[in-house]
């Protein structure tokens, strides 16, 4: 195979070729505002495009490379797994590597009851497996989730979204699925109070949105899922790994889950994997007997390579103290933020946690402003995001998304962030915020401009 020629086009005929044949939306969205760059290299935090352009990405693969793209580490390690000729998914055998990525991630999870992991492909199939598990570990048929959350698209997972958008045109889901608001002790309470709920599965930090809860809401809610026989799944998918501060986000409470689901950064970025680290006595009603020693499995999950990855994956975080530099870099940034958000009326709030950052705007009070901010919303309610995100990428170069709400902007930078990535986003998020408190100015320009391609494209 030819991979040289197959990488070279255009890059509009990269951007034909992909909405011909896999998403046209998303390649028309991406062209509209203005995303649609051809990023030809990715190294630590950094993508190149084919113009040679050097980007910080603060969003890192939804936050797949916690460690940064391309580390050397990982890449060594699945090289030599691929060199080896490793016979992988014999599936009528006991993979040795599975026994000790499992163990190695049951010991950074660190907490006494948890001692089993199963291994999936994708962070919704961790999420699924855990509803599985509570179910049959509990015999009861329920599920509580919270508002605003995002736990993955499969139809379980989905089934516990609670955002709207992304369950339209999906539904009916499953049955048994409720939702409360995060953060509410009594709504959850009463829900528990039925006992019959399996599990109520929450995200330590809500990612759609970067929504936290107050500080002794988690504790709570544990000691509450314990009175009334309820699982606590804490969905780690995204923030686990360091991302907060902690390997794991629950390793700031006082109480542990029961059930933690973790994935994307434990794929190292290069094979996907994630896992459900769960009790024994748990697996023990799952895997309840030998006729059922395959009840719940799948074909790729323990393979090779995937727990190749996790094995490298792990080594570099905790080699590279990513978890200490995430927390040190995270704190720089978050009160660099907020000191840019206390000169700026229409920046409601920063919050997060470690590299795991969200910017709301909010309507302005003065008059002018509020002129161009009810503009934009009358245009198009997705708008105003794009005022920050454009200019992020094209002035400053770096690649961030619009989160939850769209007033919500989310930063998800590698955890190998340094004291220059810092100042880079601070600088930048200067520049483009304070733009954006002058109206008329180029940033609302930015806003007519986008509004005018989303009409013609
Ligand atoms: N759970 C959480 C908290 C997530 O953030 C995500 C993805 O963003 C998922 C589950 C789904 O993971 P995946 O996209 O790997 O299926």
């Amino acid at each position: 195979m030819d991979l040289s020629s197959l990488l070279s086009a255009t890059p509009e005929e990269q951007y034909d070729l992909f909405a011909g044949t896999v998403n046209p939306q998303l390649a028309r969205v991406l062209r509209t505002i203005g995303f649609n760059r051809q990023y030809v290299r990715g190294e630590g935090a950094y993508l190149w495009d084919s113009e040679g352009h050097k980007y910080l990405d603060c969003l890192s693969g939804y936050g797949v490379f916690n460690m940064g793209r391309n580390h050397p580490r990982i890449k060594a390690a699945l090289k030599e797994a691929i060199d080896r000729d490793l016979p992988g998914m014999i599936q009528m055998d006991a993979p040795l590597l599975a026994g000790r990525l499992a163990r190695r991630l049951l010991q950074i999870v660190n907490v006494e009851a948890i001692d089993r992991v199963f291994f999936t492909n994708s962070g919704t199939e961790a999420v699924e497996g855990a509803i599985k598990f509570a179910r049959c570990a509990t015999g009861r048929p329920r599920v509580i989730h919270c508002r605003d959350a995002f736990h993955g698209l499969t139809n379980g997972a989905l089934s516990c979204n609670g955002i709207p958008d992304f369950r339209e045109g999906f539904e009916p889901l499953f049955p048994g699925f409720d939702a409360v608001p995060f953060g509410d002790l009594d709504a959850l309470e009463a829900e528990l109070r039925r006992r019959d709920v399996a599990g109520f599965i929450v995200e330590p930090i809500q990612g759609k949105g970067v929504y936290m809860a107050p500080d002794d809401y988690f504790d709570q809610a544990v000691r509450l899922c314990r009175k009334y026989g309820a699982l606590f799944i804490a969905d780690e998918v995204q923030v686990g790994l360091g991302r907060t501060g902690k390997w794991f986000a629950c390793h700031h409470w006082q109480e542990r889950p029961d059930i933690i689901t973790t994935a994307k950064a434990l794929s190292g970025g290069f094979v996907p994997v994630g896992a459900i680290c769960y009790p024994d006595w748990v697996c023990k009603k799952v895997f309840s007997s030998m006729e059922r020693c395959v009840v719940h499995s799948n074909t790729f999950g323990r393979n090779p390579l995937a727990m190749v990855a996790g094995l490298a994956a792990l080594e570099t975080i905790e080699q590279e103290k990513l978890v200490e530099n995430a927390a040190r870099q995270g704190q720089a940034l978050l009160e660099g933020l907020k000191a840019i958000g206390r000169r700026h009326e229409m920046v409601r709030e920063v919050r997060g946690r470690g590299c795991i950052v969200g910017i709301e705007f909010d309507r302005p009070q003065s008059f002018m402003l509020r002129t161009g901010w009810d503009l934009i919303q009358k245009v198009n309610k997705g708008l105003f995001g794009q005022l920050i995100t454009v200019p992020l990428l094209t002035r400053h170069r770096i690649l961030s998304q619009v989160a939850g709400k769209n007033t919500i902007i989310k930063l998800l930078p590698t955890l190998t962030l340094t004291d220059e990535d810092v100042r880079w986003i601070l600088d930048a998020m200067q520049d483009v915020i304070a733009e954006c408190h002058k109206f008329p100015g180029s940033a609302w320009d930015v806003g007519k401009e986008l509004a005018k391609r989303a009409v013609a494209a």
